[in-house]
C-alpha cells in the first residue's frame, strides 16, 4: 500500500516535471495513440515495441485519444491533407508531422466506378474496384509498412525486418531504403519471381527459407527473442499493432471517395486476417467520431482453396481456425495459420457478411474477368477477392442490389505465371498479306 502510494507519488512527480511541454502524452510521440490495449482482456500497457498481453497473451492493438476531434474540422482537414494515407494522421498513431518524414507516403488510390463488371457480374447497386496497386511497390502492404517505420522511428530501431508473402518484402526494402534503415528480410524460398526481384532491387538483404509462410514466421519469432534480433523491428511481429493500423486507410479512404459514405458490402482477402479487421476498425471509427452516417455494412473475407483456413471455419460454424499447409498460386494469401482468423470470423458474423474460396482456376478466370473488362491486371490476390465476389453473387450470400466495393490488393506483374497461357494472338511477317491470312482484317 505504502509502496503503491510512493510510485504513485513518483510518477505524478514526473508528470509536473514535464508540464511545462505536456502533461498527458505518453514518453513516445505517436499523435493520438494513447496506448496498447489488449484485445481479449482489455489490460493497457504503455507504448512500446510489444505485441502480446502480459496477462492472457492476447494480440495487443492501439488505443486511441480521439476526444479532442471536432467532426466538421477533422473532415476539412482531412480533406485539405496531402494525397496519400498522411491526410489521416489525425487517427493513426504517427507523429503530427509525418508528411515531412522520409517515408514511402503510400495510399490515396483509385476507386474505380467498375460499371462493366457490375454488368457482368450482374451487379445493380454500384460496384467499385478499390485498387491498391497503384501503390509505391505495388501491394497494399505499402500502408502498413508506412506505419511500422513510424514506429520504428520512434522506438529507435536501426534495422527492419518482416516474415513476408512476397509482397511486404518488397514494401520493407522500399520504405528501408528510403527512409534510411538496414532491412534483412526473410520468405519462402520458392516465391514468384516477380516477388524475389521486387523484394531484392531496393538493395536490402532478402533471404529465403527453406519452407512455406509459416516456417519462416515460426523462425522470425525465434529470431526476436534471440541476441542476433536484438534492436530489430519486424514489422509484422514486435511492430505489429502500429503496423495494423496502415489497413484502416483502406477503410478511411473508400468512404471519402465516396463522398463520406459507407458502402454497403466489403469483400476483403484473407492471408493473417489483419486487413479484414483493421477495415472493421476503420469503418467503426468513422461512425463513432461522426464523419459517416451509422448504419450497418457488411464484411466479406476471400481466401483461395488451396488456402482457406477461414472459410473451412466459417462454413462449419467454428469459433476456431484450424491450421492448414497451404497449396495455391495465390502465395500473398498463403498463411496456414493465420494469426487474426478468429477475429475475422466474429467481423463476418456479427457484420451479416460472410467467408468464402474458390479454386486456382476460379481465380485465373477472375484475374482476366477483372482485366477484360476494367483494364485492372489484378496479381492472384484481386483474383480472389473477384472471384469470390462472382461466387457469393451466384449462390444469393452477396446482394447485388446494394453498394459494393471489391478490394484489388496487388499488381498482376507480379504473378505473371498465374496467366502464363496468355500472350500473342498471331504472329505475322510484316506485310498485309500476312495479316490478311492471321484473319484479323
Ligand atoms: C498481405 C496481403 C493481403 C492480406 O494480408 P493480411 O495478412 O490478411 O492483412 C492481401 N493481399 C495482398 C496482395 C497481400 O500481400
Ligand atoms: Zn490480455
Amino acid at each position: 500500500m505504502r509502496k503503491m502510494r510512493r510510485k504513485g507519488l513518483a510518477s505524478m512527480a514526473v508528470q509536473t516535471a514535464e508540464s511545462t511541454t505536456n502533461s498527458t502524452k505518453p514518453a513516445v510521440d505517436l499523435g493520438p495513440a494513447a496506448a496498447l490495449s489488449c484485445r481479449e482482456c482489455g489490460h493497457r500497457v504503455p507504448l512500446g515495441p510489444v505485441f502480446a498481453c502480459e496477462e492472457c497473451f492476447g494480440p495487443l492493438e492501439i488505443a486511441y485519444d480521439f476526444s479532442a476531434h471536432d467532426t466538421e474540422e477533422l473532415r476539412k482537414r482531412i480533406e485539405a491533407g496531402p494525397a496519400n494515407i498522411w491526410r489521416y494522421a489525425p487517427l493513426l498513431p504517427v507523429p503530427a508531422d509525418v508528411a515531412t518524414k522520409p517515408n514511402i507516403n503510400p495510399g490515396w488510390t483509385k476507386l474505380v466506378k467498375a460499371d462493366n463488371l457490375a454488368r457482368e457480374l450482374g451487379v445493380t447497386g454500384g460496384l467499385y474496384v478499390k485498387d491498391d496497386s497503384g501503390n509505391p511497390t505495388h501491394s497494399f502492404k505499402d500502408r502498413v509498412v508506412a506505419q511500422a517505420i513510424e514506429a520504428a522511428r520512434a522506438f529507435g530501431f536501426t534495422t527492419l525486418s518482416c516474415s513476408s508473402t512476397g509482397n511486404l518484402a518488397g514494401a520493407v526494402g522500399a520504405a528501408a531504403a528510403r527512409a534510411g534503415f538496414r532491412s534483412c528480410v526473410f520468405i519462402p524460398h520458392d516465391l514468384e519471381q516477380g516477388k524475389v526481384v521486387m523484394a531484392a532491387v531496393y538493395g536490402g538483404e532478402l533471404v529465403g527459407i527453406e519452407g512455406n509462410y509459416d516456417d519462416v514466421n515460426r523462425f522470425c519469432s525465434e529470431l526476436i527473442g534471440d541476441p542476433a534480433g536484438e534492436g530489430w523491428g519486424f514489422v509484422n511481429v514486435n511492430l505489429r499493432p502500429y503496423y495494423a493500423e496502415g489497413s484502416k486507410t483502406l477503410a478511411y479512404e473508400i468512404c471519402e471517395q465516396l463522398g463520406w459514405k459507407l458502402p454497403d458490402q466489403i469483400v476483403v482477402p484473407i492471408a493473417s486476417g489483419s486487413q479484414l479487421t483493421k477495415i472493421d476498425k476503420g469503418l467503426k471509427e468513422l461512425i463513432e467520431l461522426g464523419l459517416v452516417e451509422d448504419r450497418p455494412y457488411k464484411i466479406f473475407g476471400a481466401q483461395a482453396e488451396g488456402c482457406s483456413p477461414v472459410s473451412t471455419a466459417y462454413k462449419a460454424g467454428h469459433d476456431v481456425v484450424r491450421p492448414q499447409k497451404p497449396n495455391t498460386i495465390a502465395k500473398s494469401l498463403a498463411i496456414g495459420n493465420p494469426a487474426d482468423g478468429p477475429y475475422v470470423l466474429d467481423i463476418a458474423r456479427r457484420t451479416g457478411g460472410a467467408v468464402e474460396d474458390v479454386t486456382d482456376e476460379q481465380v485465373v478466370d477472375a484475374i482476366k474477368l477483372l482485366a477484360r473488362t476494367e483494364g485492372i491486371f489484378a496479381e492472384t490476390a484481386g483474383g480472389v477477392t473477384v472471384g469470390v465476389t462472382r461466387k457469393l453473387i451466384e449462390n444469393g450470400v452477396l446482394d447485388p442490389s446494394l453498394t459494393t466495393v471489391v478490394l484489388n490488393t496487388g499488381d498482376g506483374l507480379k504473378t505473371l505465371d498465374a496467366v502464363a497461357g496468355t500472350g500473342l494472338t498471331a504472329t505475322i511477317r510484316p506485310n498485309l498479306d500476312s495479316f490478311r491470312e492471321a484473319g484479323l482484317a
